[in-house]
């Protein structure tokens, strides 16, 4: 058991509504935080649309669900929402700036002995533990979107970070309902990604590079390594969208090439993956 019972999330927008719903839903006493009065509200709403999808994806397990909304705290005053808590995780936009004066405002507020956890995805402990005051009780905790359906929730280190720290965080991930996939240190990507991105720049070469169809390498990866799905079905669950914006900011030639078959051939189509019914294949 972790001693971590009140959370506050800072940031209210699609990660920071999952976090604070699934932790609620989850038995915690929970606390969100946006930066003015309608944020709130928006995030407000995010939290009354949760209802609803827990109930679809999750059936008689979320009996609970249509409550947790009333249950969470909501508020602008960031002194307020940090008051007495455990542990805060933190989902603001994902800009280096946002996040350094972020912290150093919730520094000046919060507890000393409240932990801080960053949702980032793409930022290293490093970059930001300086500002936050505290860098042995700062580390990050990254989630999946779809929270509840995808419960893995990355425990990764800053080189300050205190082990007690790593582990107290990695209990309370467990006691919400995710399996903690613990790093030993820093690294861009966490675990997840360093597997796939450099998979999905592959196969998006291998087609771009004229070297293979999608059928070809997706069902090459399914027999050659026992797994379910493609990396192509992979990009269809992603969404082309994410896809498209990812592979156009690569120098390399053959990803430019890649972007350009997405924009023409799926995104200028309509095809944004399962999303939108069609992407590299159709669904129904
Ligand atoms: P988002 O844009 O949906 O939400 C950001 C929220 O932060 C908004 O509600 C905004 O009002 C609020 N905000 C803006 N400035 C703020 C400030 N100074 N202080 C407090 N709140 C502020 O973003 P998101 O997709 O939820 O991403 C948030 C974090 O989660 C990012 O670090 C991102 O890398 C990470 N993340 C996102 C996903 C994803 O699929 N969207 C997945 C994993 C991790």
């Amino acid at each position: 058991m972790s001693r971590i019972t009140k959370v506050t999330v800072l940031g209210m927008g699609v990660l920071g509504s999952q976090i604070a719903f699934q932790s609620a839903f989850r038995g915690k006493e929970v606390t969100a935080y946006d930066i003015s009065d309608e944020a709130v509200a928006a995030g407000r709403a995010k939290l009354d649309a949760l209802v609803e999808r827990y109930q679809q994806d999750l059936g008689d397990a979320a009996a609970q669900a249509g409550e947790v909304p009333a249950r969470i705290r909501a508020t602008s005053d960031l002194a307020e929402a940090v008051s007495g808590a455990d542990l805060v995780i933190e989902a603001v936009p994902e800009k280096l700036e946002i996040k350094t004066s972020t912290y150093e405002k919730l520094a000046a507020v919060a507890d000393a002995s409240t932990i801080f956890a960053s949702n980032s995805s793409t930022l290293l402990p490093s970059d930001i533990a300086p500002s936050t005051g505290r860098p042995d009780r700062f580390l990050a905790l990254h989630f999946a979107n779809e929270i509840w359906k995808r419960n893995t929730a990355e425990v990764m280190p800053g080189p300050e970070t205190d082990s007690e720290v790593l582990a107290e965080v990695a209990a309370f991930a467990e006691e919400i309902g995710m399996v903690p996939i613990v790093l030993k240190k820093e690294k861009a990507g966490y675990v997840l990604n360093s597997l796939l991105v450099p998979l999905l720049n592959a196969a998006g070469e291998l087609l771009a590079g004229g070297y293979a169809d999608v059928e070809t390498v997706d069902r090459t990866w399914r027999l050659g390594t026992g797994a379910p799905m493609g990396p192509f079905q992979i990009f269809d669950v992603v969404g082309l969208t994410t896809a498209y914006n990812i592979a156009v900011t690569k120098e390399e030639p053959v990803q430019q090439e890649f972007a350009a078959i997405l924009k023409r051939d799926y995104l200028d189509q309509g095809k944004l993956g399962i999303a939108s019914g069609e992407g590299f294949y159709t669904y129904r």
